[in-house]
């Protein structure tokens, strides 16, 4: 009998720890399908009706069921925002896929997040470029990403806590910045802190209302263009007071 439950246990842990992350990789894989898929059928989004190669192997890299608190593991690779705690979200896969792709970002750049939340962002970012300033305002969210970033070997990430709204002015200036809360209006240190010739991601509008996802660019010249993306959903931006 005692036999029996050695060989079950010995079975168990032989079979069912590599399944699991083999299915976490055919999850992810599936994932990455479905935002393919989204994107062909959006694309009015941008000029283009596929997502970049590099940003295509980072979604399918960047394991998102270690980002996610462990009552939403089973969901880590459903297309969904989920909780993170503290009232706030990881983003749905296909809009990280989406701003991703639209920050046209190289491997020598260097990106400002606002909203560092689970880390999720960032670390798709840090698989593609050189270096990643990210800003949290929750403290307790901050750390907690700053720790999981590290222990996953992502040092080329720096997370501080604090309010973004004045940016990272001490690594400015940036080759695109990123802004994952919901502002009603691009707040214009981060607009300094971006390099003539780059690009900034961030929604606009009202918590419960429409927001819109912009694009907003500033040429050469050092004058600045803006245009709205899609319609999204975003948790607020918020300040400190
Ligand atoms: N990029 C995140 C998504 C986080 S949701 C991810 O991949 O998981 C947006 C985050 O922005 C929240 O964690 C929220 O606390 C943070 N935030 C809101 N206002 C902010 C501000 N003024 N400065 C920095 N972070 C802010």
């Amino acid at each position: 009998m005692k036999n029996y439950f050695a060989l079950g246990a010995f079975l168990y842990f032989c079979c069912t720890f590599p399944a699991q992350s083999e299915g976490y990789d055919v999850l992810r894989h599936k994932m990455v399908e479905e935002v393919l898929a989204d994107i062909a059928a959006e694309v009015s989004y941008s000029e283009s009706s596929a997502l970049s190669p590099s940003v295509v192997a980072a979604m399918q890299k960047v394991e998102r069921h270690l980002f996610v608190p462990a009552s939403q593991t089973m969901r880590a690779y459903f297309n969904r925002p989920l909780p993170i705690g503290y009232g706030q979200t990881i983003s749905q896969p296909l809009i990280v896929a989406m701003m991703t792709d639209l920050m046209q970002v190289k491997d020598s750049d260097k990106i400002l997040e606002i909203g560092t939340g689970s880390g999720y962002q960032a670390a798709v970012l840090a698989e593609i470029v050189k270096s990643v300033y990210s800003i949290e305002i929750i403290h307790p969210l901050g750390k907690q990403a700053a720790e999981r970033l590290k222990s996953l070997g992502y040092d080329n990430v720096e997370v501080r806590l604090g309010d973004g709204y004045y940016g990272w002015p001490e690594a400015a200036p940036f080759d695109a910045i990123i802004v994952t809360a919901a502002a009603n209006h691009v707040p214009p240190p981060l607009l300094k802190q971006l390099k003539p010739g780059g690009r900034m991601l961030i929604p606009l509008g009202m918590h419960f209302m429409t927001q819109y996802l912009m694009l907003v660019e500033k040429k050469m010249d050092g004058s600045v263009t803006s245009r709205q993306i899609l319609p999204v959903r975003f948790v607020p931006f918020t300040r400190k007071h």
